[in-house]
């Protein structure tokens, strides 16, 4: 394609794919990626839709969210999940990193404990890594992907630079170095060989980014290749993993494959 051709291409795609998957979520605060992208996830599956981000953030307990922590809030809401990692726990190397020291030692038992607990339950861990051939055939079988990256390589083909977020640039001079930040994956342009991926921290419904943008993103040292692949939604809550006081409604989930589609 020509480069005029190709824009002409990503605008009329770009169009196509807001209007399809119109589930965005920006994150509120500096620290809560992870959780815009849980909600974003439940906007996609069209389950809890009464469910608010004061609500999710009080089901994780902390603000120092883990992809643990989102994993064990997704199956709270009975949503069917794996999550992929390259340690199952936290590794000690983070230790220097300015992105993890503050919270590291304070966060390491409890997310060893949850890591421990997970089968119980029902948030299933594999220690292993993924391809980009697993992204694509993953996201062709219709499920969604919330993946830790650096944000330092993320860089989209639409967005110039002033649309990321001032918080966000906020947080990047706070933290020299690694800079983890959970986004999701939703879509693959097999002529552009890019994924569509929606950014809690920037304003635009979606991003697209080469494949191998992606792959220095999310391959980079700090983010232990962490990838919660979200099945579909079972409408069996893990209600032991709510706190006390906090009840869902039943409901039911529309077809996946008619909103994935
Ligand atoms: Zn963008």
């Amino acid at each position: 394609m020509f480069v005029s051709e190709q824009r002409a291409y990503i605008k009329s795609e770009l169009v196509r794919t807001n209007r399809k998957h119109d589930f965005h979520v920006r994150q509120r605060f500096s620290w809560d990626c992870g959780l815009a992208c849980a909600e974003m996830v439940l906007r996609a599956r069209r389950v809890h839709a009464g469910i608010d981000a004061r609500t999710l953030r009080s089901i994780v307990q902390t603000t120092s969210v883990w992809t643990i922590d989102v994993a064990y809030l997704l199956a709270a809401l009975g949503l069917k999940l794996k999550y992929y990692t390259l340690q199952a726990g936290v590794r000690q190397e983070y230790r220097k990193q300015p992105f993890y020291m503050e919270h590291l030692d304070a966060d390491s038992e409890r997310v060893q404990a949850l890591f421990d607990a997970a089968a119980k339950n029902g948030v299933r861990v594999e220690e292993r890594a993924v391809s980009l051939e697993w992204f694509k055939s993953s996201i062709a079988l219709g499920r969604i992907l919330i993946v830790l990256v650096d944000k330092r390589f993320l860089t989209c083909q639409i967005c110039s630079k002033s649309a990321q977020s001032l918080a966000s640039s906020a947080v990047e001079r706070l933290y020299p170095g690694f800079l983890g930040h959970y986004i999701m994956v939703y879509g693959y342009d097999q002529e552009l060989d890019s994924f569509w991926i929606k950014d809690p921290a920037t304003s635009k419904k979606s991003c697209l980014i080469r494949a191998r943008v992606l792959e220095s993103a999310r391959r980079a040292f700090g983010t232990d290749e962490d990838v919660l692949c979200i099945a579909d939604y079972t409408g069996s809550p893990c209600v032991s993993l709510l706190p006390f006081g906090i009840e869902l409604q039943e409901e039911s989930a529309l077809n996946v494959a008619e909103v994935m589609s």
